[in-house]
């Protein structure tokens, strides 16, 4: 295991509900190293999702100590978030956000552009062959079905080659075969480009996958496993 990149102390994630406060998160605390892969298992409602929003930077915490990269996290303003999240971050969804008024091509290289990343458009292109695109890359996203789609979306994350890459149950409205290839490309990346993947899944096999597999119940950390692949690393 490398340097940690995330630190998570005592996090606490409590959140204005109807009948008064709800605890989200209860005291997590996680540190996870670089290029190191974890996956987070869990009941539905446990605060997986929640979990990775707060070490994506989309959800503040309510108190503890969160840190990338020695940076700590809960100084950072709205704009300083947004940038670590540009600077870093990868988040795959199950569903895709891709701009409809762009094409294929377009959609991966807009985030390029944007950080001022040189040649985007080949570097898109490159990206959109490796997810078996390159014959769509001018099609626009109604064009395609949910499984271009959502290789789309993957390619425009990978392109960036984000440090960190988190994934919400990435395959979970997919058909085996764009499913398999989603996971493939991933772990290609946690594996040949070093990047620190955090998967939410249901699926103990792809978990077993992960270096690392950690549960969460009821807002809190019930049980942490280094994996087989854990113990090979
Ligand atoms: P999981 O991904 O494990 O299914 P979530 O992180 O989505 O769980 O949610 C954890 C708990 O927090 C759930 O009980 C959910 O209803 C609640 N929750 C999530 N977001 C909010 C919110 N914005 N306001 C109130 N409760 C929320
Ligand atoms: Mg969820």
């Amino acid at each position: 295991m490398g340097d940690s990149l995330i630190s998570l102390k005592n996090v606490h994630l409590t959140l204005d509900g109807a009948a008064g406060p709800v605890k989200i998160l209860n005291g997590i605390d996680l540190d996870i190293g670089a290029g190191e892969s974890v996956a987070i298992l869990g009941p539905s409602g446990s605060g997986k999702s929640t979990l990775l929003s707060i070490v994506g930077g989309l959800e503040g915490v309510s108190s503890g100590q969160l840190s990338f990269a020695g940076r700590d996290m809960t100084v950072m303003d709205e704009d300083e978030l947004a940038l670590f999240r540009r600077e870093h971050v990868s988040i795959v969804f199950q569903s895709f956000h891709l701009l409809p008024t762009m094409t294929a091509i377009e959609n991966v290289a807009a985030p390029m552009e944007l950080a001022g990343k040189a040649d985007p458009f080949p570097r898109a292109e490159k990206e959109l062959a490796a997810v078996g695109l390159s014959e769509r890359k001018g099609h626009y996203p109604s064009q395609m079905s949910g499984g271009e789609q959502q290789r789309v979306a993957l390619a425009r994350a990978l392109a960036m080659d984000p440090e960190l890459i988190l994934a919400d149950e990435p395959t979970g409205n997919l058909d085996g075969e764009t499913g398999q290839m989603i996971v493939d490309l991933m772990f290609g990346a946690n594996r040949d480009r070093g990047a620190t993947l955090m998967l939410v899944t249901h699926d103990e096999k792809l978990a077993r996958l992960c270096q690392r597999i950690v549960r969460l119940k009821d807002g809190e950390i019930a049980s942490q496993e280094v994996t087989d692949v854990g113990r090979a690393a």
